[in-house]
């Protein structure tokens, strides 16, 4: 493996993982593959309060189900012991300070310099003093504008003197994000931090710490923010949907993974919109992320999802579906399950529907024997002539469609097929009659197309 290339995931383990993670997981797993490099999943999990196991599983069960496979895995709270080597080194080398302000003392300052119109940041007057306590900061004298130069966004010039002195660690075993994220992407050979543009503001600043440091810098890559559909920021209650939900709900994997790719990503128009993981990745071009914010709408999801399950092989469809069967349903319809789900799984937006529509094929609702004349352009006499033929004709499901065929060719489709679909789900709209006759079997199809019969004979 080409090791030059080496981009990574970081995400906090501080609630379950969302499709925001999946699509920034997505989009460095594609350029790692793209280039042959290295794709590293680490866990931020300094922050002790809010870092939970639960959620750290989550992040590592989903990835696996997206089939974005990690090369590498790090736990940043495994690591402290080199935080803290980079602090000391920083404090003897007078590049880092102690600050003693108070909360208090640093909130009134910020009031002020907010009254007064100035940027809030904190140039401190500890910086020479040789204090012990309080937390650890950056001693920020840069004036030279410092440069992102962004793969997606091209340079944003950012002015050093915004920040003040950055803060870097609690104390010298609690180290802040900034500076964690800054020794562990060096020390991990990170080559590209590709990440969300929440945290642009916080790029120069990993720079001047790395700089400190004497490290090599990252190239960087900013994707863009995700939005609700009205634009507004996305919240659970718009569309912020966590994976493990969009499992659970019944959305496949492979729509997942398409919604996301085109999450501030478009291909050429000629290959379409219904893509697998792979053509996804041969088109993918890091360079052509959007730079404006990407709306997340899941109604888009939801043809997503249809388009994709009706892309299954069928013995793929079946091993989707049937975890979603309730025992109860399974325990009605036994060996017929398979058959079930082939004979729904084309109108399913969500697995989680499987069981109303296998429920809905079972349970024929009572209806009135007008619904059997196709288009009003057949009669009674003719209806009734039709079925008992079917009756007579179809003895064997395997060879339904050939019996039907001549019939067909003696009748016309429409004639023969609505009585058929009618008397088999009771409805106009429902799965085709091949799908009904080959889900109900031949002895429950025989039994609905007399009933239907009988109806007309009434
Ligand atoms: N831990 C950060 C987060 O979950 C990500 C840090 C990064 O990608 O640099 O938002």
């Amino acid at each position: 493996m080409n090791n030059k290339i080496r981009v990574r995931i970081a995400p906090s383990p501080t609630g379950f993982m969302h499709i925001g993670t999946a699509r920034t997981a997505l989009f460095n797993w594609m350029f790692a593959k793209q280039h042959n490099g290295a794709f590293l999943l680490r866990i931020e999990d300094t922050d002790k309060d809010r870092s939970k196991k639960e959620f750290e599983d989550d992040i590592i069960k989903n990835l696996a189900w997206l089939g974005l496979e990690h090369d590498e895995f790090y736990r940043q709270s495994e690591h402290i012991e080199n935080h803290t080597v980079n602090l000391k080194k920083l404090l003897d080398s007078n590049k880092a300070f102690w600050c003693a302000h108070t909360i208090k003392e640093l909130e009134i300052e910020a009031e002020q310099q907010r009254a007064a119109k100035e940027p809030p940041r904190h140039i401190c007057e500890h910086r020479d003093i040789g204090r012990t306590d309080g937390i650890i900061r950056l001693r920020n004298d840069a004036t030279d504008s410092i440069v992102i130069n962004d793969m997606i966004r091209g340079d944003i010039t950012y002015d050093p003197r915004l920040f003040g002195d950055i803060s870097l660690a609690k104390n010298i075993s609690e180290p802040l994000y900034n500076f964690v994220v800054t020794v562990d992407d060096f020390d991990a050979k990170i080559s590209h931090v590709i990440r969300g543009e929440d945290h642009i503001t916080n790029t120069p600043k990993q720079i001047l710490i790395g700089r400190a440091l004497g490290f090599s810098e990252p190239m960087w890559a900013h994707l863009p923010l995700l939005l609700a559909k009205d634009r507004t920021k996305l919240s659970k209650r718009n569309g912020g949907l966590s994976v493990g939900d969009c499992r659970e709900s019944g959305y496949i994997r492979e729509a997942i993974i398409n919604f996301i790719a085109l999450l501030g990503w478009h291909p050429k128009d000629e290959i379409g919109e219904v893509l697998d993981l792979e053509t996804i990745t041969k088109e993918f071009d890091i360079t052509r992320a959007q730079r404006g914010g990407a709306i997340v709408d899941t109604e888009k999801l939801d043809w997503l999802n249809r388009e994709h399950i009706k892309r299954l092989p069928p013995d793929e469809q079946i091993k989707i579906a049937e975890p979603f069967i309730s025992a109860d349903l399974k325990k009605q319809i036994e060996s017929r399950v398979d058959k079930y789900i082939s004979a729904v799984m084309p109108r399913i937006t969500k697995l989680t529907e499987i069981n109303a529509a296998i429920k809905s094929i079972i349970d024929i609702p009572e209806y009135n024997a007008d619904l059997l004349l196709w288009k009003g352009k057949i009669d009674r006499i003719k209806a009734k002539e039709i079925l008992e033929s079917i009756l007579s004709d179809i003895t064997d499901i395997e060879t339904a469609d050939v019996s039907l065929a001549s019939l067909i060719k003696k009748e016309g489709t429409g004639p023969v097929l609505w009585p058929l679909r009618v008397s088999l789900s009771g409805n106009a709209i429902s799965p085709s009659p091949y799908e009904l006759l080959y889900a109900l079997g031949l002895d429950e199809a025989r039994a609905r197309v007399r009933i239907a019969i009988s109806k007309l004979d009434a």
